[in-house]
This record gives C-alpha cells, structure tokens and sequence, in this order.
C-alpha cells in the first residue's frame, strides 16, 4: 500500500463524518434549459465548464470527476523531488502543503457560476441511446456530451512494471514517489547505493531526473547518507530524450542532465523488472531502490467500458472536425481520449496546451449552437513547450525560437500563473502559485 493515500486532498480542517451520497437521478432539466454534461475536470474539461458558463449563460453545465479537486500535472516533477525531511510517515501538514500546489479544488475554481455545477462521482458508463450518464451514486440526463477523461499510465505490457514500478500520473502518485523516496533512505544502509532508475526519458521522465540530480544529493545529506552512495539513472528506450522535441532539445537535455550528475543512458529498452533490477533488452541488468515509470500513457481504460464510440487501435476515439465523435451528434470528445489528425497527418500529442485549447473550441461550439449559428472547424495550433531541467533552467520551444537556460525557466514560472489565474479568483491564483514557488526554491 502506498504510504501517503490516507489524507484526503485538499481539505485542512478535521476530517467530518461522510454524509451519505444523495443521488443524482433527479437532475432533469426543464426542455427549455439544454443540459451540458462534462465527464472530466482536467485541463479539457474544466476550461469547457469555464467557457461554457460565461459563453452559455442559459444552459445548465454539470461537471463530473472522481476528485474533489483539479490536478495541475506540470509540477509534479518539483512535487515528488520536493526537498525536507517529512515525520514518519509523511505528516499531514506537509502532506496538504505538497498538494495544494497542484491540487486545485473545484469549489474554489467554480464559485461564483449560477449555471455551473460540480458532482464528485466515478463515472461509470453512457448511455448514448437515452442520453444518460451512468455515475456511482445514480444518472444524469444530458443534452450535450463533454467527454474529457484523460489517460493513464501504460506500462507497455513489461512483466511486473505495474507492481515493482511508480507512476506518476495523478496527485497521489507523485506524493507517493516523494514519500517511497524517504523510505528508499531510511531503508538503506550507510553503504547501500540508494539508486533512482527513471524508466523513459520523455518530457516527464527528464523533468524529473533534472529536478531530482539538483535534491538527491541534498536530501541525502539530510539523511547522513555519502553523497557517493546515490545515483539517478534515466533509462531511454529509443536513441535519443525528448523523442519528438528533435535533436537540438534531445542533445541539450541530455548534457544538462549529465552536468547534474544524471546517468543518462540510450537505447536501453526495459524487458522484465525483477525484485530490485530491471533488465533490458540487450541483456544488462541495472539495480534499482527506486524504479519510476514515466514512459507510457494510454487513454482512460474507462473507454473500454464504453460501447458506440468508433476508436482508432482499440485506443482514443476518433474525433470529427468539430471535435465530435465520429457517429454520434452532440456528443463531444476532448483531451488525450481524443484522436485528431494534425497538419502533418500525425495525431495530436496528449499535452495540457491541446486540451486547453480543445476544450475552448468545444464550448465556442456548442455555444454557438444554442443561438443556431455556426462556429468554423477546429483548427489546432502550432505547439510550444518547456522542459524544466533542474534549478533554474529550462528549455522551450516557442515556436519562432528555440531557447535554453534561466529565460525558459522564468517563463514557465508565467504561465504557470496565468494559467491559475484563468481558472481561480486573483488572490487563490497567487496562493497557489506561491506554493509552488515555495517548493521550487527549497528544492534549489
Ligand atoms: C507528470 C506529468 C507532467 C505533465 N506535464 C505537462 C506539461 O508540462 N505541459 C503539458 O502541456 N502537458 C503536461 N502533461 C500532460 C497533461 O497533463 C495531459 O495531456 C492533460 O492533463 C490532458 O488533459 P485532459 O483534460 O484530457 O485529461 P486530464 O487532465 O487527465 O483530466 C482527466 C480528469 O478526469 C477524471 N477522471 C478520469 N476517469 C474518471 C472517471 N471514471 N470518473 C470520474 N472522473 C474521472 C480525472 O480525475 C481527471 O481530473 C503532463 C502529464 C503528466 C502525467
């Protein structure tokens, strides 16, 4: 069991008694009033919701997700490397302190929206036939389908990934990663090789090898552990990092990480994980304390529930132009669950920036539809990156230029307060974003 999953995010007050689940069965809105039903509060979803409720004043939109909060995924990798030495195990304080740089709750990003609804439920099925949404605790009616539920990790089918690695996909994994690396100290010997193995050396896999060369050694000390006993490896299937970033990122990345004391090693694609070694496939064997897993991701294992979607490889559903899916009106799907073909005819990459701007396309849209105009197809837009690797540095993409160093840094530092300050009031924004600038500073 993982230690940390017994705090519930992001609540500070004393845990109070569970009220039993009211259902939801009754949520029939009157024919005039269309329902807009958004499955999802990521990044897709809940900029949907957000448009929507300003853009569609007269539809009534109910938001669904399984947390009480919205995960903001692009500091996790500052999250599960933050530097301090928690209680055993990690306090409740430091626990709640960690999550609420990332784990926004949805009252606070809702408040305020007459029209906008939030309903904490797993989502279980859709019946497409009768327009209802299937959830935990009863159904929903809708008019209008948002279908924005993400992914999840995929660990490619390699024998016994699943149980000996950690993933870093939600909230709770990357405060999982961060307490199992308390443990991985407290655990070893003076002269044990306390050694992080990164499996992938993706944009996930290098922000974290970046932010953790910059605390290994630091919180080792914090642990009277020789700096000389640990080691952060990243283990990259492929010949270069960064795979699609191109050769100008992959090379930058790779000397940054061997400048911070990061093994970063090509071509060495993971076949078996045993107790403590993975092998690969050319036969070598790395020990590791620690394996962490960031090289996969497939969408949510929710759509093999779902029956009336056409998929691409049994995998995302394949979306048309207005970003509806094939053969089924009114019904809306945005995010990583979604299959669009971009210029060069090459599906989209599961990003935030792509889901932001799915979700805004797709409330334009259906907005447009209630006052029975048309909206033009969805275009999507060039994209732009920023790798953050360790410290103050980082590399981007922006789309006339490429840049390396404290600039790409700072700027994600921006937008990164931008972003929370479209979704939250000012004030909650800057609370949030000093939390992770908390974190951020002590880890350097
Ligand atoms: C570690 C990490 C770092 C990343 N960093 C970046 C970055 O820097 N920049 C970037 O552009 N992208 C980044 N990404 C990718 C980005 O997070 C995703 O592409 C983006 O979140 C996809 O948005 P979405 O709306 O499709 O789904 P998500 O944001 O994943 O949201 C899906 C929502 O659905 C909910 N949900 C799922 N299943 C159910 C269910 N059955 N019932 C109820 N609720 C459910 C989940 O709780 C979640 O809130 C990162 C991803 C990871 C894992």
């Amino acid at each position: 069991m993982p230690r940390v999953k017994t705090y519930n995010i992001p609540v500070r007050t004393e845990t109070k008694k569970r009220e039993p689940k009211k259902s939801v069965q009754n949520t029939i809105p009157s024919a005039e009033v269309k329902q807009v039903v958004i499955l999802g509060g990521g990044f897709g979803g809940v900029r949907a919701a957000l448009d929507l409720s300003k853009w569609a004043p007269s539809a009534k939109i109910v938001l669904v997700d399984r947390n009480k909060f919205h995960s903001y995924t692009a500091d996790y990798y500052e999250l599960s490397a933050a530097l301090f030495v928690p209680k055993e195990p990690l306090g409740r304080e430091e626990y709640l302190e960690l999550a609420s740089s990332v784990a926004l709750p949805f009252k606070d990003i809702f408040s305020g929206r007459a029209n906008l609804k939030f309903i904490q439920s797993e989502v279980q099925d859709v019946d497409f036939k009768r327009k209802r949404v299937l959830l935990k605790e009863g159904h929903l009616h809708y008019d209008y389908l948002v279908i924005a539920l993400g992914s999840e990790t995929n660990f490619c089918a390699i024998p016994h990934l699943n149980e000996r690695g950690l993933e870093i996909k939600t909230t709770y994994d990357a405060l999982n990663i961060r307490s199992t690396l308390d443990e991985a100290f407290e655990t070893s010997g003076k002269n044990d090789v306390v050694s992080i193995v990164i499996g992938g050396g993706g944009f996930t896999g290098c922000e974290f090898a970046g932010e953790l060369g910059v605390v290994i050694k630091k919180l080792a000390k914090l642990y009277n552990h020789p700096a000389k006993n640990v080691s952060v490896t990243v283990l990259e299937g492929s010949g270069a990092l960064l795979g699609r970033a191109g050769a100008w990122f992959s090379e930058k990345a790779k000397r940054r990480l061997e400048k911070l004391g990061v093994k970063v090693e090509l071509e060495s694609f993971i076949t078996d994980v045993k107790k403590k070694e993975v092998i690969l496939k050319d036969g070598r064997v790395v020990k590791f304390s620690l394996l962490i897993w960031t090289a996969g991701v497939r969408p949510n294992c929710f759509l093999e529930k779902l029956k009336g979607l056409k998929l691409y490889k049994n995998n995302c559903i394949i979306v048309d132009s207005n970003l509806q899916a094939v053969g089924r009106e009114n019904v809306f799907v945005i995010g990583d669950l979604a299959y669009f073909l971009s210029e060069n005819k090459t599906p989209l990459p599961m990003t935030a920036q792509v889901a932001m701007e799915q979700g805004h396309y797709v409330a334009r849209f259906i907005a447009s539809k209630f006052i029975g105009k048309s909206w033009p197809e969805y275009r999507p837009k060039k994209e732009r990156f920023i790798v953050p690797l360790g410290s103050k540095y980082a590399l981007a993409d922006l789309g006339f230029i490429k840049i390396s160093g404290f600039l790409p840094w700072l700027l994600k530092r921006v937008v990164g307060f931008k972003y929370f300050a479209s979704i939250l009031p000012f004030g909650k924004a800057f609370l949030v974003w000093r939390e992770g600038i908390k974190i951020s500073t002590n880890n350097d």
